[in-house]
């Protein structure tokens, strides 16, 4: 799950703080490189492994010019984690396009192994984005003449939906403009945004709008499921829908990925993680249990604690201080590399465990490696009792769509009931969301009683319909070969 924003400035400007500033806004969405790339009379650009305040120094800056500009922050899925796999990817050749996406490509290899082996191009690393960056040029090369206008986009946008499966997000800059599109079901999000300055008008999009309020730009709209964007000379926006298929964006954004300041398809992070503490508070009134404290696992549980505990009439403290300078766990490269972070990463405060009942709020329930250390955490600091709380479901199926969260045998809730589970990682009690409700959650938060969300990776359900056994189990090999380095 990658960040990524596309700025098309006014003539004689250059855009690299914009990007750098909306880099940094979504520096969450990915911690193990950045890119940019810009265009002013020729691509420029600067790529890394590491933090955006790592990959970029001043001499860069001076370097990166021009009105045109995409950049990207990446966590890594499977076969990913080498320099040559750092977005953005850029061609000058057929026709010079950048390009940026956040998503995964389920039919890499077979696009990999067919399409560009019979058309005598060598795919230079192993990220899935060069396969779309491919398939894009070479449509808009075919039908661009004199100059690129939203129908030749429209044309290569097809082009790339018939060819690639999956879930992407993509944003890129050509020499003449700056294009966007979203996939067919569109499971990930892009908004643009627009601002006024002396100089003249800009235009970014991007994966989340906190990018844009950064940088001062309003929103304009969130791209559409299969619906893409190109800005031309004329510096207009041009929205065409592309495909037709039922929206199906991701719910673990508003979970998990999301900051909670950030909208998403209209709907505030922020507004359904409360109403997600709410319904979870409800069912821990069901159980009869007494406690004294809810303690949210920080950063995402916080906002949902608070509802959960205004509901329960209970206070929300921070029992955990977190060391903002070690990564987000979730998204670390390795198992090894995940249990050794969360003790240096969450230390507790005792005066808010020793001799209470204790409500834990984690926002999911993946491996069960963080849940286990830290119910052992709250009894070592004297909790009475420990009821661990997940404000989603717990995570069952593996995600195909771009977050290496896990194979199947490695979900701790997969197979066992809640009081296994429990047992399994110490607590007195585990409470979680069911689906329905998540799904409701988000739903209110929005006023969107209509919307369907992916929900696969809670229920096994993908909504781009191409996902087999087979195909689940060799992603899980490959993870597994991953792991074990
Ligand atoms: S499987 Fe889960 S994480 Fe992946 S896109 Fe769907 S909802 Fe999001």
């Amino acid at each position: 799950m990658c960040g990524f924003i596309s700025i098309f400035g006014p003539d004689g400007t250059d855009t690299i703080h914009d990007v750098l500033s909306g880099l940094l806004a979504i520096q969450h969405r990915g911690q193990d490189a950045a890119g940019v790339v810009t265009f002013k009379d020729r691509f420029q650009a600067k790529k890394g492994l590491g933090l955006v305040r790592e990959v970029f120094a001043d001499k860069h800056l001076q370097r990166l010019k021009g009105p045109l500009a995409v950049g990207h922050v990446r966590y890594p899925t499977v076969g990913m984690g080498e320099d040559t796999d750092v977005q953005p990817f850029w061609l000058d050749y057929p026709v010079g396009v950048a390009m940026a996406h956040n998503g995964n490509v389920t039919n890499f290899h077979e696009l990999r192994g067919s399409y560009f082996n019979h058309r005598h191009i060598h795919l230079a690393s192993n990220c899935d984005l060069e396969a779309v960056l491919y398939v894009f040029a070479d449509a808009l090369m075919r039908r661009a003449g004199e100059g690129i206008d939203p129908g030749d986009v429209r044309a290569a946008v097809r082009e790339v939906f018939d060819r690639v499966k999956g879930a992407y997000s993509v944003v890129g800059i050509t020499a003449e403009g700056m294009y966007a599109f979203r996939d067919p079901f569109g499971i990930k999000p892009i908004i643009l945004g627009k601002k006024t300055t002396p100089e003249g008008v800009w235009y970014a999009a991007a994966s989340e709008s906190v990018v844009l309020d950064v940088s001062g730009y309003e929103v304009v709209r969130d791209l559409a499921a299969g619906e893409m964007l190109w800005i031309g000379k004329d510096r207009e926006p041009h929205f065409l829908q592309v495909a037709d298929k039922p929206h199906r964006p991701c719910i673990f954004e508003y979970i998990y990925f999301a900051r909670p300041d950030s909208f998403l398809d209209g709907t505030s992070v922020y507004e359904a993680r409360m109403e997600l503490g709410r319904r979870l508070a409800a069912s821990f009134r069901t159980t009869g249990f007494h406690a004294d404290v809810v303690v949210p696992v920080p950063e995402s549980a916080k906002t949902a604690a608070q509802t959960m505990a205004e509901e329960l009439g209970l206070p929300c403290r921070e029992g955990f201080v977190k060391n903002r300078y070690v990564g987000r766990t979730f998204i670390m490269p390795n198992d090894e590399t995940r249990r050794a972070s969360i003790r240096a990463k969450l230390n507790p405060i005792r005066a808010e465990f020793e001799g209470k009942d204790v409500i834990i709020l984690d926002d999911s329930i993946v491996r069960g490696n963080t849940s286990k250390q830290i119910v052992a955490i709250a009894r070592q600091m004297g909790a009475r009792k420990v009821y661990f709380a997940s404000y989603s479901p717990p995570l069952l199926f593996p995600c195909l769509y771009g977050i290496d969260m896990s194979t199947k045998r490695e979900f701790i809730a997969r197979d066992r009931t809640p009081e296994e589970l429990a047992r399994e990682i110490g607590a007195d009690h585990v409470l979680y969301q069911t689906v329905e409700e998540m799904i409701d959650a988000v739903r209110v938060a929005g006023g969107t009683p209509e919307r369907e969300f992916c929900t696969a990776c809670f229920a096994g359900e993908y909504p781009t319909g191409d996902i087999t056994e087979s195909m689940i189990a060799s992603i899980e090999q490959d993870r597994l070969a991953a792991a074990r380095g």
